[in-house]
């Protein structure tokens, strides 16, 4: 089995943080390019093992025994773990330190199921509208996509299949569309990029070319269906969780900030 056909789901809620050993991180030692900083490159490594889930959601990222797993000093580590934080990878917990961030099913359904109505109405409106030249550009990218899996390249795809979404939205040409998916864009991002639900990118993949296929074909009610059958792929595998997990294990303090974010 490949690290890219692992699929874990430990990003929801309910999961076990896992208690902290000597070697609980998938890290090898640091290997630095010359001319690459230090931190860079443990940012890299670690933002890595986080999209792999190799590093489980809840860890706790302890500075002193990643730099002696990484064997490198505590302050690029310290560096690395500030930007994860910025990046919203991790969270900052006063006190205890960072803890790689765990993502919760009854924030991520509502914005989900809104995502699900827009991603079909903007593949709906790109078989309308989308220019032969634009068809072209969405055909490269599932190319990129296809070599991108070939390659094991993850994070790449991740980028990829955000950049077709983008794309599909560019030719929806419609403005105020744009502003609210984009707004549920934001607001995901990070659960995308940390793959909260793996779905494997094969099938992402091929539920892409079914909505390239329905555009190309100029076919709105198949496009609109492809491009919900996809994002619902993820929804309600979220939506399982919610209503396994009813009862989140979430202190709180966190409950409190998750309904203020969908609050905004
Ligand atoms: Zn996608």
């Amino acid at each position: 089995m490949t690290p890219r056909h692992r699929q874990t789901s430990t990003f929801i809620d309910g999961v076990e943080p896992m208690a902290p050993t000597t070697k609980q991180y998938a890290v090898q030692k640091l290997h630095v390019e010359p001319g690459v900083r230090i931190a860079d490159t443990v940012f890299a490594t670690l933002r890595r093992a986080i999209i792999r889930h190799e590093i489980a959601a809840g860890v706790h990222l302890s500075v002193p025994s990643l730099a002696l797993q990484l064997g490198t000093s505590r302050s690029p580590v310290h560096e690395a773990i500030k930007r994860l934080v910025q990046d919203g990878l991790a969270k900052e917990e006063l006190r205890r330190g960072a803890f790689v961030t765990s993502f919760s099913a009854s924030t991520l359904v509502p914005l989900y199921e809104v995502r699900c109505a827009l991603e079909a109405l903007a593949a709906a409106l790109a078989a309308e509208r989308a220019s032969d030249d634009i068809i072209r550009q969405l055909s490269t990218i599932l190319d990129a996509e296809a070599q991108a899996i070939e390659n094991d390249e993850l994070e790449k795809h991740i980028e990829i299949d955000m950049e077709f979404h983008r794309v599909v939205l560019m030719a929806a040409a419609n403005p105020t569309l744009d502003e609210m998916l984009m707004q549920i864009y934001e607001r995901i991002s990070t659960a995308m990029i940390a793959r909260v639900v793996p779905t494997g990118p094969e099938q992402a993949l091929a539920d892409h070319r079914a909505v390239l296929r329905a555009i190309a074909a100029r076919d709105s009610a198949a496009a609109g269906a492809a491009a919900s059958t996809h994002v619902m792929r993820v929804g309600s595998q979220l939506s399982a969780k919610r209503a396994t997990t009813f009862l989140e294990l979430k202190t709180p303090q966190s409950a409190k900030k998750d309904k203020k974010r969908v609050a905004q």
